[in-house]
């Protein structure tokens, strides 16, 4: 937008291609695009880069809203939401930019390019062999082709692209609102293409027209697309259009200092909800790639972090992706969170680990189960896995702790507790624990020898939640069952001697 002032509601845009799935930088990008726009009364467009008609895939665009959604970054403009700024998917707007390359064409400021693939690969190969790093790249050829020589090709149907007249050597400047003054010199820019042979607009010319067109003021975007920069500008100055304000946000790396890679947190939004994670964790954890509100302060909250929020906090250097902070984050806000609220999730992950269908199906249990868990499990996910005992028989038993709890020793402690437990009224975490208490007395043992082989034989670990509880939670039926499978596994071991 050109006449954008200090002080003006900004407009910003988040601007994906729907060519794979949404990951953790793309996210991050829109995060701080919304966080701008939050903070400064602004508005915040969704607009669909889709005129890569080769690279697109239809799913990519389904996850992209889906993960946005998710993390709770509503836009305000943009597919489903509408505006007056429409349409917003790229692939709706391209007989716009074509008159958009017409009207530079008209102007002297662009021209039509008909050399062939061949002859663009005999250049480039020419240019290889030769290894030249200045003046590489399209050789202009067609830039001084007479207009009239050009008209009679055109007339002739012969196919071309359309590129953008790039002056000679100058500079091309912009202050980049992160990274301070740059500045690229014109010749290390080829003439570059705005119109594909299928009149199809490049990447270029469509995100200028519509930055334009759509009112941007900043456009706040990966630090990937610096090199696309100066080219931007130098369409703008084409079209006697002011640009919009630039800021490059740093890079993510590994914790290693390498790129990331999928398995190190270039992984999809959506693996990330699959593998357990909370939205407003992940969320919190992507602001500080990069941004930090100042102090020592990390866990915050949406309006928090709106009201922190500033393109002056941002960092030039790169951001590193630290997944054992990510996790850390995640316990922080699991256990902020209402069991009410982790049900529906806890759920999913539950019956995605192929229990009996009834073992889901009480409700109160499941809650239980889940208040149990929540305080030592860092992921949604790891709540469902280790507390599987509560819904099936162990499959069998932690073997270092089998070999120091399941000794032979252990025998008639646990026969006197599958007496007494088959008894005990009520069948409640206070009164079972005095049983156990009393019992321990009674034979003179510490208490532990009739815990831990307890806890054993019920979950088949030798860690979780208070074991009384636990029992509580089981019922006697299960436990007494449970006590019974591991008597038999005690005694089976003494026989065979180990
Ligand atoms: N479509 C580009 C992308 O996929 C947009 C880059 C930009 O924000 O200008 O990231």
């Amino acid at each position: 937008m050109a006449d954008w002032k200090e002080g003006m509601p900004p407009v910003v845009r988040f601007a994906p291609s729907p060519t794979g799935y949404l990951h953790v930088g793309g996210a991050r990008t829109a995060l701080f695009n919304f966080l701008f726009a939050r903070h400064h009364g602004g508005r915040f467009i969704l607009r669909i880069e889709d005129t890569d008609r080769k690279r697109y895939q239809p799913e990519a665009l389904a996850e992209i809203f889906t993960s946005l959604k998710w993390l709770g970054l509503q836009w305000d403009e943009g597919p489903e939401a509408g505006g007056d700024a429409g349409p917003y998917f790229q692939s709706q707007r391209t007989a716009l930019y074509r008159r958009h390359a017409e009207e530079l064409l008209a102007a002297g400021r662009a021209y039509r390019c008909f050399c062939s693939e061949e002859r663009l690969a005999n250049l480039r190969a020419e240019q290889e062999k030769a290894k030249m790093a200045q003046g590489s790249g399209y050789d202009r050829h067609c830039r001084s082709l007479a207009p009239g020589d050009s008209e009679k090709l055109l007339a002739a149907g012969k196919s071309y692209i359309v590129r953008l007249k790039v002056p000679d050597a100058r500079a091309v400047a912009f202050h980049d609102l992160i990274r301070g003054d740059i500045t690229y010199d014109s010749a290390q820019l080829d003439d570059l293409v705005l119109l594909k042979s299928d009149g199809f607009p490049t990447y270029h010319l469509a995100n200028v027209v519509d930055d334009y067109l759509m009112g941007i003021s900043h456009v706040l975007r990966g630090d990937e697309w610096i090199a696309s920069t100066p080219k931007h500008i130098l369409i703008y100055e084409a079209f006697g259009w002011a640009p919009p304000l630039f800021a490059h946000m740093p890079v993510i790396l590994a914790a290693d200092g390498g790129k990331l890679s999928k398995r190190r947190g270039a992984a999809s939004v959506l693996d990330y909800q699959r593998a357990g994670f909370l939205p407003e964790a992940l969320r919190n954890f992507l602001a500080l790639l990069g941004w930090a509100p100042g102090g020592d302060r990390e866990v915050m909250t949406l309006e928090e972090m709106i009201r922190a929020f500033t393109l002056e906090r941002v960092q030039a250097k790169a951001a590193v992706f630290d997944e054992t902070k990510l996790e850390w984050m995640n316990g922080v806000y699991l256990q902020g969170r209402s069991v009410e609220s982790l049900l529906p999730d806890v759920r999913a992950a539950w019956e995605k680990m192929e229990l009996p269908a009834a073992a889901l199906a009480d409700e109160a249990f499941l809650k239980k189960v889940i208040a149990m868990f929540r305080e030592r499990s860092r992921k949604v996910s790891e709540i469902a896995a280790s507390s599987l005992y509560f819904f099936r028989d162990p499959q069998g038993y932690d073997e270092q702790a089998g070999r120091k709890h399941f000794k032979a020793e252990a025998l008639p402690l646990i026969d006197a507790l599958l007496e007494r437990l088959a008894i005990q009224e009520p069948f409640a975490a206070p009164a079972l624990e005095a049983l156990y208490r009393k019992l321990a007395e009674e034979r003179t043992v510490g208490a532990g020898k009739l815990i831990h082989p307890t806890r054993l034989a019920v979950s088949g670990v030798s860690f979780g939640p208070g074991l009384f509880e636990m029992l509580e939670a089981l019922g006697r039926e299960t436990v007494l069952r449970r006590l019974r499978q591991a008597r038999g596994h005690i005694a089976a071991r003494g026989q065979d001697g180990n």
